[in-house]
Protein backbone atom coordinates (compact mmCIF):
# COMPACT_ATOMS: atom_id res chain seq x y z
CA UNK A 1 0.00 0.00 0.00
CA UNK A 2 1.54 3.25 -0.51
CA UNK A 3 -0.12 4.98 2.01
CA UNK A 4 -2.06 4.08 5.27
CA UNK A 5 -4.75 6.24 6.64
CA UNK A 6 -4.15 5.00 9.88
CA UNK A 7 -0.55 5.85 9.93
CA UNK A 8 0.79 9.19 11.50
CA UNK A 9 3.46 9.96 9.41
CA UNK A 10 1.09 9.36 5.97
CA UNK A 11 -1.25 11.84 7.25
CA UNK A 12 1.83 14.69 7.92
CA UNK A 13 2.09 13.59 4.46
CA UNK A 14 -1.46 14.11 3.07
CA UNK A 15 -1.23 17.41 5.40
CA UNK A 16 -3.98 16.57 7.50
CA UNK A 17 -1.44 16.61 10.78
CA UNK A 18 0.32 19.81 10.60
CA UNK A 19 4.28 19.70 10.68
CA UNK A 20 7.07 22.38 10.07
CA UNK A 21 8.56 20.96 6.14
CA UNK A 22 11.94 21.68 6.02
CA UNK A 23 12.19 19.69 2.87
CA UNK A 24 9.74 17.90 -0.16
CA UNK A 25 10.02 16.13 -3.47
CA UNK A 26 8.02 13.87 -5.29
CA UNK A 27 9.25 11.03 -2.65
CA UNK A 28 10.95 12.41 0.33
CA UNK A 29 9.54 14.64 3.25
CA UNK A 30 11.70 16.14 5.86
CA UNK A 31 10.21 18.19 8.60
CA UNK A 32 10.79 19.25 12.47
CA UNK A 33 10.42 16.39 15.30
CA UNK A 34 7.98 17.38 17.57
CA UNK A 35 10.21 16.27 20.48
CA UNK A 36 13.50 17.49 19.34
CA UNK A 37 16.13 15.42 20.97
CA UNK A 38 19.01 17.84 19.80
CA UNK A 39 18.83 21.59 19.04
CA UNK A 40 18.19 20.33 15.36
CA UNK A 41 16.03 17.11 14.73
CA UNK A 42 14.78 16.68 11.78
CA UNK A 43 13.07 13.41 10.38
CA UNK A 44 13.28 12.30 6.60
CA UNK A 45 10.79 10.29 5.10
CA UNK A 46 9.27 8.65 2.51
CA UNK A 47 5.89 9.90 1.53
CA UNK A 48 5.23 6.46 0.42
CA UNK A 49 4.37 4.02 3.59
CA UNK A 50 6.64 1.20 4.62
CA UNK A 51 6.66 0.30 7.82
CA UNK A 52 10.08 -0.33 8.57
CA UNK A 53 13.77 -0.74 7.51
CA UNK A 54 12.68 -4.55 7.52
CA UNK A 55 10.08 -3.53 4.63
CA UNK A 56 12.49 -2.19 2.38
CA UNK A 57 12.48 -3.81 -1.05
CA UNK A 58 14.88 -3.77 -3.98
CA UNK A 59 12.32 -1.24 -6.09
CA UNK A 60 12.97 1.45 -2.79
CA UNK A 61 16.54 1.42 -3.29
CA UNK A 62 17.02 4.52 -5.48
CA UNK A 63 14.67 6.28 -2.90
CA UNK A 64 16.34 4.53 0.10
CA UNK A 65 19.74 6.03 -1.23
CA UNK A 66 18.62 9.78 -1.78
CA UNK A 67 17.18 9.84 2.00
CA UNK A 68 21.05 9.92 2.81
CA UNK A 69 21.68 12.48 0.16
CA UNK A 70 18.90 14.55 1.14
CA UNK A 71 20.38 14.40 5.04
CA UNK A 72 23.71 15.78 3.70
CA UNK A 73 22.16 18.41 1.88
CA UNK A 74 19.95 19.70 4.73
CA UNK A 75 22.65 19.34 6.83
CA UNK A 76 25.25 21.71 4.50
CA UNK A 77 21.99 23.99 4.33
CA UNK A 78 21.69 24.29 7.88
CA UNK A 79 25.61 24.65 8.32
CA UNK A 80 25.74 21.33 10.45
CA UNK A 81 28.87 20.11 10.05
CA UNK A 82 28.60 16.90 12.28
CA UNK A 83 25.44 15.20 12.74
CA UNK A 84 23.91 12.08 13.30
CA UNK A 85 21.70 9.55 11.41
CA UNK A 86 19.38 7.11 13.07
CA UNK A 87 16.89 4.55 11.51
CA UNK A 88 15.18 3.13 15.00
CA UNK A 89 13.57 -0.47 13.98
CA UNK A 90 11.40 -1.74 15.46
CA UNK A 91 9.75 -1.17 19.25
CA UNK A 92 12.89 -2.52 21.35
CA UNK A 93 15.45 -0.29 19.05
CA UNK A 94 13.38 2.56 19.95
CA UNK A 95 10.60 2.95 16.72
CA UNK A 96 7.26 4.33 17.87
CA UNK A 97 6.21 5.48 14.26
CA UNK A 98 5.91 2.78 11.79
CA UNK A 99 6.43 4.94 9.37
CA UNK A 100 9.92 4.18 8.18
CA UNK A 101 12.20 7.24 8.94
CA UNK A 102 15.64 8.97 9.41
CA UNK A 103 16.44 10.97 11.97
CA UNK A 104 18.56 13.88 11.43
CA UNK A 105 20.41 15.17 14.64
CA UNK A 106 22.67 17.75 15.51
CA UNK A 107 23.82 20.83 17.42
CA UNK A 108 25.02 18.80 20.43
CA UNK A 109 27.97 16.19 20.89
CA UNK A 110 26.95 12.80 20.76
CA UNK A 111 28.18 9.58 21.68
CA UNK A 112 27.67 6.36 20.59
CA UNK A 113 25.30 4.76 23.37
CA UNK A 114 23.63 1.84 24.12
CA UNK A 115 20.60 3.77 25.74
P1 LIG B 1 10.86 6.71 16.48
O1 LIG B 1 10.80 6.69 17.99
O2 LIG B 1 12.20 6.40 15.92
O3 LIG B 1 9.74 5.90 15.86
O4 LIG B 1 10.63 8.24 16.07
C1 LIG B 1 9.36 8.79 15.96
C2 LIG B 1 9.55 10.27 16.14
O5 LIG B 1 8.39 10.92 15.68
C3 LIG B 1 9.77 10.71 17.59
O6 LIG B 1 11.04 11.33 17.72
C4 LIG B 1 8.61 11.68 17.84
O7 LIG B 1 8.99 12.78 18.62
C5 LIG B 1 8.23 12.10 16.42
N1 LIG B 1 6.86 12.54 16.26
C6 LIG B 1 5.74 11.95 16.74
N2 LIG B 1 4.65 12.65 16.36
C7 LIG B 1 5.10 13.69 15.61
C8 LIG B 1 4.47 14.76 14.92
N3 LIG B 1 3.14 14.92 14.91
N4 LIG B 1 5.25 15.66 14.26
C9 LIG B 1 6.59 15.53 14.27
N5 LIG B 1 7.25 14.52 14.87
C10 LIG B 1 6.51 13.63 15.54
ZN1 LIG C 1 2.75 5.68 6.74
Amino acid sequence: MSSNPECLFCRIVAGEIPSERLYEDDEILVFRDISPQAPFHALLIPKIHVATLNDLRAEHAEMAGRLFLVAKSLAGEHDLPAYRVVVNTNAEAGQTVFHVHMHLLAGRPMRLGLG
